[in-house]
């Protein structure tokens, strides 16, 4: 069964608000074994939105509608797809009840214009709603289902897993899934694509995805199948293929993050890191710090911005600064080791580049970075040249600085 969202709010078709739900669903969705095979915005105007459920409804077996369910004249939601099915609405009292308990719990008096949630299409099922009034509906005719959701993302989400899921479940056609994940460092996406086409591409029924973001690709593969084995042995075999393709590139087969990787192995090597930072201003220390327990392995960091503060903090030598300037592999390995020095950790990291716009040389460019790690058996330095757009260089470099960590631990 194919399914369509449609995502209902005039404020999602402004350069303001972006439809996030429809991309929440399709995952759901696609994680099932269902297929979405189309999805629109549609603003709040009931006339139009009928005309979008009823061409859904000409496609596909379950259409998702999100927003539009709350109490004001512009949630048009409800109107619309009693338009769309020729099915008149009743009012619940229990609905109004539940809503009425909510406003007192929250000390807060109840509009008028609330009774609106509490109408109710004739013969849906209702969607309880415990993170918000409007509760959701599902409707089925001649075998196609159509669901209304609540436009809150936490809301829909919540909904989802506790009610849709389990209807989708019963209504859906039995079929195993079994997904397999990699994320991938140190590698551009054009790159990574031509080396696994070849494998992934003999493998038509497992679903490929390469998503990438700065510096960071994440490989899904999904095999489905009405027998569970099956899918089990195409995913193991495609997987293992892409293994041995992209080796240690790969950092993660659980989706954990790069930061999260790192304090592992810290973590279980009973080790710890500091870092030294100059062009990514932190950026190294806020992604490992994003872990909780961090302080399990992160000892500080050190933001050496100028000569004068690399000096002092953390001790690189004046003449290597005036001979090979900040931005060089010697600088890059003494700010590594003095920080590994003077934070007392195990190891160090150390950045130092040109973000520009300004600043770049003929021998070192804007887009130049020197990444350091300093270890129990010395420090090393490794060169990078970004393209020279400022957050970008930060980013990747950051990432980068992660990167060489992790395979200075493994
Ligand atoms: P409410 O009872 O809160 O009015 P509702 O079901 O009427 O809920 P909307 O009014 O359409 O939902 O949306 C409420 C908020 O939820 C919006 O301000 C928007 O921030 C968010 N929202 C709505 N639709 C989406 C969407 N498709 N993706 C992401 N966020 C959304
Ligand atoms: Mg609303």
């Amino acid at each position: 069964m194919d399914a369509e969202v449609i995502a209902v709010g005039s404020e999602l078709l402004t350069p303001h608000r972006l439809d996030t739900n429809s991309l929440f669903l399709t995952d759901q969705l696609n994680a099932l074994g269902v297929e979405v095979t189309g999805k629109c915005v549609v603003g709040d105007d009931r006339a139009r939105l009928a005309a979008a459920i009823t061409a859904a409804l000409g496609r596909s077996g379950i259409i998702l509608i999100t927003g539009g369910l709350g109490p004001t004249e512009d949630d048009v939601t409800r109107d619309a797809v009693g338009l769309a099915l020729g099915r008149g609405q009743t009012y619940n009292p229990e609905i109004f009840a539940a809503i009425l308990e909510r406003f007192r719990r929250m000390g807060r008096a109840v509009a008028e214009n609330n009774r609106r949630q509490a109408m109710v299409l004739d013969g849906a099922e209702v969607l309880p709603n415990p993170n918000g009034t409007a509760p959701g509906q599902w409707l089925t005719q001649a075998g196609r289902h159509v669901i209304l959701l609540p436009g809150p993302p936490k809301e829909l989400e919540a909904m989802f897993h506790a009610q849709c899921l389990p209807r989708l479940l019963r209504v859906l056609p039995p079929m195993a899934l079994r997904t397999l994940t990699f994320r991938v460092a140190g590698m551009a996406e054009s790159d990574l694509d031509h080396r696994i086409a070849p494998a992934y591409t003999e493998y038509t029924d497992v679903a490929t995805t390469v998503l990438a973001g700065a510096g960071d690709i994440t490989v899904h593969l999904r095999a489905r199948a009405a027998d569970a084995a099956y899918a089990e042995r195409r995913i193991a075999e495609l997987g293992a293929k892409v293994e041995a393709i992209l080796g240690d590139r790969i950092y993660s087969r659980n989706g954990d993050s790069l930061e999260i990787v790192v304090g592992d192995l810290l973590r279980g090597r009973g080790e710890t890191v500091s870092v030294a930072e100059s062009c990514t201003g932190g950026l190294v220390a806020e992604r490992l710090t994003s872990v909780p327990g961090a302080s399990d392995y992160f000892l500080g960091g050190f933001l050496t911005y100028t000569d004068a503060i690399k000096a002092r903090l953390l001790g690189v030598a004046e003449e290597l600064l005036r001979e090979h300037t900040a931005v060089s592999e010697p600088v890059a390995a003494a700010m590594a080791a003095g920080a590994r020095e003077r934070a007392g950790s195990t190891w160090a990291v150390s950045v130092t580049g040109v973000a520009g716009p300004a600043g770049g040389t003929e021998a070192t460019p804007v887009g130049t970075v020197f990444i350091g790690i300093a270890g129990p058996s010395g420090a090393s330095v490794q060169r990078f040249r970004y393209i020279p757009d400022r957050e970008r260089v930060r980013m990747l470099a950051a990432q980068s600085a992660l990167d060489l960590l992790r395979r200075a631990l493994i």
